[in-house]
């Protein structure tokens, strides 16, 4: 195949969007877990082709590797992780590759991970080469680089990486494409009388009840983390979109401003970046767990508790590492980075505390920075 796709111009404008990222998952690059295929590449970047002609910029979350790479391997037993990530490195290029044959303008690779989301230097230079990619018109084609990852370090999914990343580039809008349309109140498969939702405002417990378990025999999410990716990006302010990518029929109504699927409002009190990414991106290094009545002190945008509170400390964290103080009973209260390594903290519990190491920091008693504090919603 060798073919690059033409778009005559277009005049429609209720396609509105500034700046989107459109995930891709595997079972649309790979769909007989046989190497690529363009059976559903055509129209997706057809798609691609027909936003950069109106001026919206696109950010590609491609998925695939894994499922592209598999058929070059000999295994009929059970793949090890060392396979898998062979597999990663081999269909990597055959997905880019595969890319690149349908457009006529370049594409780049941006291959991260968890670690690389979760360093603060590293996630602005993450965000440094998109905008400088997309500033040069070159397309962005991201993925988890999953032949060096380790599961601590791994986002483990395309559906949550695409969502930090829209929350990366100040996307606008993240179209998440699946093979069914949308989330239906049940699964449709199993239940006749399941009906697809249009449009969710919120997304809360009973919303994600509705997606059952990981339910893809190709990629790795299911319904489940395609509502973990829709929490992370509306709560950023950015709609989001679950449309069936297997059907061209979606991308025409997207262009057209229309929903094919489900639309996931944005938040009406986004979070601003730094409280998204404690909340969304960074991984809880640890936890420090405080007595129940401090649930009692949370405002808006503080948690008031000083070490007298701290009932246990579980994990190592090092100062500045982002924390998740939950309270004895389990509810989760806040997400921060810490003033104070866990040594500390566990001297400070243990009362065998060396005074010095407290007061020699900014704050005595201040456990968490404010300015880089997220309030969790109790659950
Ligand atoms: N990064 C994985 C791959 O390229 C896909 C993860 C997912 O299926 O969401 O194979």
């Amino acid at each position: 195949m060798n073919k690059k796709i033409q778009t005559n111009a277009v005049d429609d404008t209720s396609f509105h969007w500034r700046r989107i990222v459109l995930k891709v998952g595997s079972a649309l690059i790979a769909p007989d877990n046989n190497g690529c295929s363009s059976r559903y590449l055509l129209g997706i970047a057809e798609f691609i082709i027909k936003c950069r002609m109106r001026g919206v910029q696109v950010v590609l979350v491609s998925s695939g590797s894994v499922a592209a790479g598999a058929h070059a391997f000999n295994t009929e037993k059970e793949r090890s992780i060392a396979v898998k990530k062979a597999m990663a490195a081999k269909g990597q290029m055959d997905m880019m590759a595969s890319w690149d044959r349908l457009f006529d303008f370049p594409i780049a690779q941006l291959l991260l991970t968890q670690g690389d989301l979760q360093d603060h230097d590293r996630y602005h230079s993450i965000r440094e080469t998109a905008f400088e990619l997309l500033n040069n018109d070159i397309l962005p084609v991201v993925n988890e680089n999953d032949a060096v990852t380790s599961d601590e370090m791994k986002v483990g999914d395309n559906d949550n990486l695409s969502a930090m990343i829209a929350a990366a580039v100040d996307a606008d809008c993240l179209i998440i494409c699946s093979d069914v349309n949308g989330l239906y109140t049940d699964n449709p498969n199993t239940n006749p009388h399941a009906e697809l939702l249009k449009q969710v405002e919120h997304i809360d417990s009973k919303i994600f009840d509705m997606a059952g378990g990981p339910d893809s025999s190709v990629g790795t999410g299911g319904m489940r983390t395609k509502l973990e990716a829709a929490e992370k990006a509306t709560s950023n302010g950015i709609m989001t979109y679950i449309v069936n990518g297997l059907h061209t029929s979606s991308f025409n109504k997207l262009f057209e401003g229309k929903n094919p699927g489900t639309e996931f409002l944005p938040s009406k009190k986004p979070l601003d970046n730094r409280k998204h990414w404690i909340t969304h991106t960074s991984k809880a290094k640890g936890e420090v767990i405080v007595r129940n009545d401090v649930a009692d002190k949370i405002t808006d945008d503080n948690v008031d508790f000083d070490h007298n509170d701290i009932v246990n400390v579980v994990g190592n964290f090092a100062t500045g590492d982002t924390i998740l103080v939950r309270t004895e009973k389990g509810t989760k209260l806040a997400k921060a980075a810490s003033q104070h390594s866990s040594c500390v903290l566990n001297l400070v519990l243990k009362e065998r505390i060396d005074e010095s190491a407290i007061e020699n920091s900014d704050d005595e008693n201040t456990i968490i920075e404010e300015n880089s504090l997220a309030i969790l919603e109790k659950k």
